[in-house]
């Protein structure tokens, strides 16, 4: 059985002070409220990171960064690696958000060896995928979404992959309010199934999970998570507030 997960990407917001608040009242309330087989992780800016793992540490919240350097270590001033993410205690990693993509140019080559630096330090890696609006309305969405994944994922071994979630978000969905329809999510998770199962076999595939993301909210999550082939979701700024990041997990 594939795992469930709803992860929180909390992108460039909250102080730390903020961030903290934030992850004491998500961890309280799924201490009382355990989340059962489904895994909630919350991926903070790299500056929230131990502060937010001394809080989670004990319970069923995991930890995650929002990028991580390509090289392992040494002269890349400003850079943070996927060992020192490893060292405050989270263990997962988004790679290949679009706003990493678009805003600072990484190119699908970059992404593979980010994912692979992730994994050899131990870190699982949630690998995000999609298309922009030009390119769905242009029908190729589909080849771009299989571009991305062929040079970005699929270079890894199959045991690799088991460390590796796939996040589908459909860039014009990111913030903007637009949401895929469940239909058009379930669409493409199948077609990323399919890819998988193509490279990998049957097994890997059954056992992939695929995210979706893009302006995920209480009043449509369930609908998106009903879907054969949705394993959950990659949630911006609903992560941001307690009631509506729960709900989103209440409704996986
Ligand atoms: C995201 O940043 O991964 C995302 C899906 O954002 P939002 O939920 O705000 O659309």
């Amino acid at each position: 059985m594939r795992k469930k997960i709803v992860a929180g990407n909390w992108k460039m917001n909250l102080d730390l002070a903020e961030g903290i608040g934030l992850a004491k009242t998500i961890n309280q309330y799924f201490r009382e409220k355990p989340s059962g087989e489904r895994g909630v992780i919350l991926c903070t800016p790299f500056i929230h990171l131990a502060g937010v793992a001394e809080i989670l540490k004990g319970g069923k919240v995991e930890l995650g960064a929002q990028n991580c350097a390509s090289e392992q270590s040494g002269a890349y001033t400003g850079e943070i690696s996927a060992t020192m993410i490893k060292s405050t205690g989270a263990n997962y990693v988004i790679i290949g958000h679009s706003e990493r993509r678009t805003y600072y140019h990484e190119d699908d080559m970059l992404l593979n060896r980010k994912t692979l630096t992730a994994l050899k330090n131990g870190l699982n890696v949630i690998f995000c995928c999609g298309e922009v609006k030009e390119e769905r309305e242009s029908g190729n969405h589909f080849s771009v979404v299989k571009v991305q994944l062929d040079n970005g994922l699929f270079t890894l071994s199959a045991d690799e992959l088991k460390s590796v979630v796939i996040a589908y978000e459909p860039v014009w969905a990111i913030g903007t309010g637009l949401t895929a329809t469940p239909d058009q999510a379930q669409e493409m998770h199948k077609y990323i199934r399919k890819l998988v199962q193509d490279k990998y076999g049957k097994e890997t595939a059954d056992n992939m999970t695929i995210l979706y993301g893009g302006s995920c909210k209480p009043s449509n999550a369930a609908e998106i998570f009903s879907k054969p082939d949705v394993d959950g979701g990659l949630i911006g700024g609903a992560s941001l507030k307690k009631e509506d990041f729960v709900a989103i997990v209440e409704a996986l």
